[in-house]
Protein backbone atom coordinates (compact mmCIF):
# COMPACT_ATOMS: atom_id res chain seq x y z
CA UNK A 1 0.00 0.00 0.00
CA UNK A 2 2.59 2.30 0.72
CA UNK A 3 4.82 1.62 -2.03
CA UNK A 4 1.77 2.51 -4.47
CA UNK A 5 1.00 5.80 -2.44
CA UNK A 6 4.78 6.66 -3.13
CA UNK A 7 4.94 5.60 -6.98
CA UNK A 8 1.62 7.94 -7.41
CA UNK A 9 3.45 10.93 -6.19
CA UNK A 10 6.64 10.68 -7.51
CA UNK A 11 4.32 10.17 -10.50
CA UNK A 12 2.92 13.41 -9.67
CA UNK A 13 6.05 15.31 -8.66
CA UNK A 14 7.68 14.52 -12.34
CA UNK A 15 4.31 15.36 -14.32
CA UNK A 16 3.82 18.78 -12.20
CA UNK A 17 7.76 20.03 -12.46
CA UNK A 18 7.90 19.51 -16.21
CA UNK A 19 5.97 22.63 -16.87
CA UNK A 20 4.62 26.05 -14.66
CA UNK A 21 1.10 24.95 -14.63
CA UNK A 22 0.39 27.96 -12.29
CA UNK A 23 1.37 30.06 -15.60
CA UNK A 24 -2.17 28.07 -17.54
CA UNK A 25 -4.13 28.15 -14.44
CA UNK A 26 -3.51 31.72 -13.19
CA UNK A 27 -5.86 34.83 -13.32
CA UNK A 28 -2.83 36.74 -13.54
CA UNK A 29 -2.47 38.08 -16.71
CA UNK A 30 0.76 38.73 -18.79
CA UNK A 31 1.43 41.62 -21.22
CA UNK A 32 3.91 40.98 -23.41
CA UNK A 33 4.61 44.58 -24.63
CA UNK A 34 5.40 45.69 -21.38
CA UNK A 35 8.05 42.88 -20.85
CA UNK A 36 11.74 44.16 -20.70
CA UNK A 37 12.69 40.92 -22.39
CA UNK A 38 10.18 42.10 -25.67
CA UNK A 39 12.01 41.73 -28.91
CA UNK A 40 9.84 43.05 -32.13
CA UNK A 41 11.45 40.18 -34.44
CA UNK A 42 10.18 40.91 -38.19
CA UNK A 43 10.36 38.98 -41.63
CA UNK A 44 11.77 41.57 -43.40
CA UNK A 45 15.34 39.91 -43.59
CA UNK A 46 13.47 37.09 -45.21
CA UNK A 47 12.89 37.19 -49.19
CA UNK A 48 10.39 33.88 -48.97
CA UNK A 49 8.31 35.43 -46.37
CA UNK A 50 8.37 39.13 -48.05
CA UNK A 51 6.87 37.44 -51.27
CA UNK A 52 4.55 35.31 -49.72
CA UNK A 53 3.31 38.63 -47.64
CA UNK A 54 3.15 40.40 -50.87
CA UNK A 55 1.47 36.83 -52.49
CA UNK A 56 -1.63 37.55 -49.81
CA UNK A 57 -1.90 41.46 -50.00
CA UNK A 58 -2.38 41.00 -53.90
CA UNK A 59 -5.29 38.32 -53.35
CA UNK A 60 -8.23 39.05 -55.52
CA UNK A 61 -12.13 39.02 -55.21
CA UNK A 62 -11.09 37.99 -51.53
CA UNK A 63 -14.60 39.21 -49.02
CA UNK A 64 -12.34 39.04 -46.28
CA UNK A 65 -9.66 40.80 -47.42
CA UNK A 66 -12.21 43.68 -48.77
CA UNK A 67 -13.83 43.90 -44.67
CA UNK A 68 -10.25 43.70 -42.63
CA UNK A 69 -8.43 46.75 -41.95
CA UNK A 70 -4.78 44.80 -41.73
CA UNK A 71 -3.12 41.74 -43.41
CA UNK A 72 -2.39 39.79 -39.95
CA UNK A 73 0.60 37.42 -41.72
CA UNK A 74 2.70 36.45 -38.52
CA UNK A 75 4.42 37.04 -35.39
CA UNK A 76 8.02 35.23 -33.71
CA UNK A 77 11.13 33.86 -34.92
CA UNK A 78 10.95 32.63 -38.31
CA UNK A 79 14.00 30.79 -37.66
CA UNK A 80 11.99 29.01 -35.17
CA UNK A 81 11.94 24.95 -35.39
CA UNK A 82 8.07 25.16 -33.39
CA UNK A 83 5.06 26.69 -35.79
CA UNK A 84 1.61 27.54 -34.03
CA UNK A 85 -1.30 27.70 -36.65
CA UNK A 86 -4.75 29.60 -34.82
CA UNK A 87 -7.75 30.05 -37.05
CA UNK A 88 -8.03 33.46 -38.25
CA UNK A 89 -7.30 36.99 -36.84
CA UNK A 90 -10.22 38.74 -34.83
CA UNK A 91 -10.83 42.49 -34.12
CA UNK A 92 -7.41 42.92 -31.94
CA UNK A 93 -5.36 41.70 -34.41
CA UNK A 94 -7.13 43.23 -37.35
CA UNK A 95 -6.56 46.52 -35.85
CA UNK A 96 -2.63 45.48 -35.38
CA UNK A 97 -1.80 43.20 -37.58
CA UNK A 98 -0.52 40.35 -35.32
CA UNK A 99 -1.85 37.42 -34.38
CA UNK A 100 -2.87 36.78 -31.47
CA UNK A 101 -2.66 40.10 -29.50
CA UNK A 102 -5.87 39.71 -27.57
CA UNK A 103 -7.43 37.94 -24.80
CA UNK A 104 -6.86 34.60 -25.92
CA UNK A 105 -3.63 35.46 -27.14
CA UNK A 106 -2.82 36.54 -23.72
CA UNK A 107 -3.57 32.70 -22.61
CA UNK A 108 -1.74 31.51 -25.80
CA UNK A 109 1.15 33.65 -24.34
CA UNK A 110 1.12 31.74 -20.95
CA UNK A 111 0.91 28.50 -22.40
CA UNK A 112 3.69 28.85 -24.04
CA UNK A 113 5.31 30.25 -21.10
CA UNK A 114 4.86 27.28 -19.00
CA UNK A 115 6.98 25.75 -20.69
CA UNK A 116 9.59 27.49 -21.55
CA UNK A 117 8.43 28.98 -25.04
CA UNK A 118 7.46 32.53 -26.14
CA UNK A 119 7.05 34.39 -29.45
CA UNK A 120 11.05 34.69 -29.73
CA UNK A 121 11.21 31.38 -29.98
CA UNK A 122 8.48 30.06 -31.56
CA UNK A 123 6.51 31.28 -35.10
CA UNK A 124 3.19 31.69 -35.20
CA UNK A 125 0.45 32.19 -38.09
CA UNK A 126 -3.25 31.53 -39.02
CA UNK A 127 -5.02 29.25 -41.79
CA UNK A 128 -6.47 32.67 -43.32
CA UNK A 129 -4.87 36.07 -42.94
CA UNK A 130 -7.79 38.33 -42.79
CA UNK A 131 -10.45 39.02 -40.03
CA UNK A 132 -13.53 37.37 -40.95
CA UNK A 133 -16.49 39.81 -40.23
CA UNK A 134 -17.91 39.44 -36.75
CA UNK A 135 -15.35 36.93 -35.55
CA UNK A 136 -17.24 34.31 -37.70
CA UNK A 137 -15.56 30.86 -38.56
CA UNK A 138 -13.73 31.21 -42.09
CA UNK A 139 -15.76 29.04 -44.48
CA UNK A 140 -14.40 26.15 -46.39
CA UNK A 141 -14.12 28.27 -49.93
CA UNK A 142 -12.47 31.01 -47.82
CA UNK A 143 -9.95 28.23 -45.79
CA UNK A 144 -9.36 27.19 -49.82
CA UNK A 145 -8.50 30.01 -51.21
CA UNK A 146 -5.55 30.87 -48.39
CA UNK A 147 -4.65 27.02 -48.23
CA UNK A 148 -1.69 27.48 -50.82
CA UNK A 149 -0.55 30.45 -48.94
CA UNK A 150 -0.45 28.43 -45.74
CA UNK A 151 1.31 25.38 -47.11
CA UNK A 152 3.96 28.02 -48.99
CA UNK A 153 4.42 29.72 -45.43
CA UNK A 154 5.00 26.11 -43.60
CA UNK A 155 7.40 24.90 -46.24
CA UNK A 156 9.32 28.69 -45.46
CA UNK A 157 9.77 28.32 -42.04
CA UNK A 158 10.37 24.16 -42.39
CA UNK A 159 9.13 23.69 -38.98
CA UNK A 160 10.00 20.55 -37.35
CA UNK A 161 6.98 20.63 -34.73
CA UNK A 162 3.60 22.18 -35.65
CA UNK A 163 0.55 23.00 -33.15
CA UNK A 164 -2.73 23.15 -34.16
CA UNK A 165 -4.60 25.51 -32.34
CA UNK A 166 -8.22 24.42 -33.01
CA UNK A 167 -10.49 22.45 -35.12
CA UNK A 168 -10.20 24.62 -38.06
CA UNK A 169 -6.22 24.99 -38.29
CA UNK A 170 -6.47 20.75 -37.55
CA UNK A 171 -8.94 20.25 -40.30
CA UNK A 172 -6.96 22.84 -42.63
CA UNK A 173 -3.94 20.35 -41.92
CA UNK A 174 -4.94 17.11 -41.11
CA UNK A 175 -8.26 16.76 -43.32
CA UNK A 176 -12.06 17.59 -42.22
CA UNK A 177 -12.31 13.88 -40.99
CA UNK A 178 -10.57 14.94 -37.53
CA UNK A 179 -12.69 16.14 -34.37
CA UNK A 180 -10.35 18.26 -32.28
CA UNK A 181 -11.97 16.58 -28.76
CA UNK A 182 -10.43 12.92 -30.40
CA UNK A 183 -7.25 14.32 -32.51
CA UNK A 184 -6.00 16.03 -29.74
CA UNK A 185 -2.76 15.41 -27.99
CA UNK A 186 -1.30 13.10 -30.63
CA UNK A 187 1.55 13.23 -32.78
CA UNK A 188 0.92 12.74 -36.41
CA UNK A 189 4.08 12.74 -39.33
CA UNK A 190 3.17 14.22 -42.21
CA UNK A 191 4.59 15.88 -45.51
CA UNK A 192 3.07 19.21 -45.99
CA UNK A 193 4.65 20.32 -49.17
CA UNK A 194 8.39 19.30 -49.10
CA UNK A 195 8.28 19.89 -45.66
CA UNK A 196 8.36 16.72 -42.97
CA UNK A 197 7.09 18.03 -39.74
CA UNK A 198 5.75 16.13 -36.67
CA UNK A 199 2.22 17.56 -35.93
CA UNK A 200 -0.16 18.19 -32.63
CA UNK A 201 -3.61 19.25 -32.38
CA UNK A 202 -4.88 20.91 -29.00
CA UNK A 203 -7.53 22.95 -28.24
CA UNK A 204 -8.01 26.92 -28.69
CA UNK A 205 -7.05 29.02 -26.64
CA UNK A 206 -10.30 30.90 -26.70
CA UNK A 207 -12.41 27.72 -26.68
CA UNK A 208 -10.00 26.97 -23.30
CA UNK A 209 -11.49 30.75 -22.07
CA UNK A 210 -15.37 29.71 -22.36
CA UNK A 211 -14.63 25.92 -21.24
CA UNK A 212 -11.85 26.42 -18.29
CA UNK A 213 -12.36 22.81 -17.03
CA UNK A 214 -10.72 21.15 -20.18
CA UNK A 215 -7.38 23.23 -19.79
CA UNK A 216 -6.06 19.98 -18.41
CA UNK A 217 -5.73 18.61 -21.63
CA UNK A 218 -4.22 22.02 -22.89
CA UNK A 219 -1.45 21.00 -20.48
CA UNK A 220 -0.95 17.37 -21.06
CA UNK A 221 -0.53 18.46 -25.11
CA UNK A 222 2.21 21.07 -23.85
CA UNK A 223 3.76 18.69 -21.89
CA UNK A 224 3.94 16.43 -24.80
CA UNK A 225 5.04 19.23 -26.53
CA UNK A 226 7.78 20.12 -24.07
CA UNK A 227 9.18 16.71 -24.04
CA UNK A 228 8.90 16.27 -28.20
CA UNK A 229 11.20 19.16 -27.69
CA UNK A 230 13.83 17.69 -25.59
CA UNK A 231 13.66 14.23 -27.37
CA UNK A 232 14.66 16.05 -30.80
CA UNK A 233 17.12 17.81 -29.19
CA UNK A 234 15.76 21.56 -30.72
CA UNK A 235 17.42 24.57 -28.94
CA UNK A 236 15.39 27.17 -27.79
CA UNK A 237 16.64 30.50 -27.49
CA UNK A 238 15.46 32.55 -23.88
N1 LIG B 1 -7.66 33.45 -32.77
C1 LIG B 1 -6.93 32.91 -33.77
O1 LIG B 1 -7.17 31.78 -34.17
N2 LIG B 1 -5.96 33.62 -34.29
C2 LIG B 1 -5.64 34.84 -33.88
O2 LIG B 1 -4.72 35.43 -34.42
C3 LIG B 1 -6.41 35.39 -32.83
C4 LIG B 1 -7.41 34.68 -32.29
Amino acid sequence: MTKKINTKYTKLIKYYSLINHNLILGSKSINRYKSKNYINLNNSDNKELENLKSSIKNIKNCELKKNATNLVFSDGNPKSKIMIIGEGPGANEDKEGLPFVGRAGQLLDKMLLSIGLNRKNVYITNVVNYRPPQNRKPTESEISKYHPFLIRHIEIINPSIILLLGSTALNAILGNENVISKARGKWVQKKIGNCNSLIIASFHPAFLMRQPDQKKFAWIDLKLIKQKIQELKIKIEK
